[in-house]
C-alpha cells in the first residue's frame, strides 16, 4: 500500500526530537511522499534542511500563511519573498505547489484585507506558474469560496489555470458540490485526522464524495486522527485516515489508498518520482 502525505510540517520544532524516527514510522505505514508547506521565513531553514536531507520523500511548498499575516508589519516583505523563491529555488529545492496560503479569521479578523490580499496575490503567483495551491481556511469558507470564484474565472480569461487542494477539508457535501462545481472539478479535497472524530461534518460527506476528488493528509503536528488523538500526529498516521475514508466509502482501504495516490501524484506532478 503507498501512500501520500499531502500536508505534513515534519519540519516543525514539535519532531527536533525525532524526526528521523518519524519519517521512518511514515515509511513503514506505507508513507512515501511527505508534502510539506511553507508558513513564513521563520521556518524556512527547516523546511529547506529537511527536504534536502530526504529529497526522496520530502517535497516543499512555498507560501505565506494567513496567520502569519495577522499583527506583521513586515507581511509584504514575505509576500515578496514567496515571489523570489518561486523564481529562483534556493539550490537543492524544487517546489512542489503554493502553500500554504488563504483565508484565517478564527484567531483574529483585523488583517482581513491583508489576509484576502496576499490570498488573491499567491493564487495568481500559482497560476502564472502552473503551480497547484495549498488552500488554508478557517471560519472564511464563505469568503474563501467567492475570491476562488472569481479568481478562477480570472484566471481562465488569462489562459492559465487555477488548481489545488481545499486542505483540511472540515465542510458538508453541499459546499463540497459548491466548490467542486465552481472550480470545474480543478481542485481536490484534502481530507485528515478530522474525519475520524466522532460528530465531523466533514466524515458524513465523505460518504457522498467521489474518491477521484479526495487526497489524504496529517497536517501533522496538529489534527491527529482517532486512536491517537491527545498526542502529537505525525505522518505515519495517513493510514488511519485512509482506513476511515474506506469505512465511509465501503471499499477497501487498498482502493482508497490506490486512488488517492493517484489523485495526489496527478496534482502536484510526482508521478515519475511515484513509480520509480
Ligand atoms: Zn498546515
Amino acid at each position: 500500500m503507498q501512500l501520500i502525505d499531502t500536508h505534513s510540517h515534519l519540519y516543525d520544532e514539535a519532531f527536533d526530537a525525532d524526526r528521523h524516527a518519524a519519517l521512518e514510522r511514515a515509511h513503514d505505514a506505507g508513507v512515501h511522499w511527505l508534502l510539506l508547506p511553507a508558513i513564513d521565513s521563520e521556518s524556512h531553514d527547516a523546511l529547506f534542511m529537511l527536504c534536502r536531507k530526504a529529497p526522496n520523500c520530502c517535497l516543499p511548498m512555498m507560501g505565506l500563511h494567513p496567520t502569519s499575516i495577522n499583527d506583521n508589519p513586515r507581511w509584504r516583505e514575505e509576500l515578496a519573498l514567496v515571489e523570489k523563491y518561486l523564481d529562483n529555488p534556493p539550490t537543492g529545492i524544487r517546489f512542489c505547489a503554493v502553500g500554504e496560503i488563504g483565508l484565517d479569521f478564527y484567531w483574529s479578523q483585523e488583517s482581513i484585507n491583508e489576509q484576502t490580499e496576499a490570498f488573491v496575490a499567491q493564487l495568481r503567483m500559482a497560476a502564472k506558474r502552473d503551480l497547484p495551491v495549498a488552500i488554508h481556511t478557517r471560519a472564511a469558507w464563505e469568503q474563501m469560496s467567492s475570491i476562488i470564484a472569481s479568481e478562477y474565472r480570472a484566471a481562465k480569461q488569462r489562459g492559465e489555470r487555477l488548481r489545488g487542494v481545499f486542505h483540511a477539508y472540515s465542510e458538508d457535501a453541499a459546499t463540497y458540490r459548491q466548490l467542486k462545481e465552481l472550480t470545474e472539478g480543478n481542485f481536490y479535497f484534502g481530507i485528515g485526522g478530522v474525519v475520524t472524530y466522532k460528530k465531523s461534518i466533514v466524515a458524513e460527506a465523505v460518504r457522498e464524495m467521489a474518491l477521484e476528488d479526495l487526497i489524504l493528509e496529517t497536517d501533522c503536528p496538529y489534527l491527529t486522527p482517532v486512536p491517537h488523538r491527545g498526542t502529537r500526529n505525525e505522518s505515519a498516521y495517513v493510514s488511519h485516515t485512509a482506513q476511515k475514508v474506506a469505512e465511509l466509502q465501503g471499499i477497501s482501504v487498498e482502493q482508497v489508498a490506490d486512488q488517492t495516490t493517484r489523485n495526489a501524484a496527478t496534482l502536484f506532478g510526482i508521478n515519475s518520482e511515484i513509480s520509480e
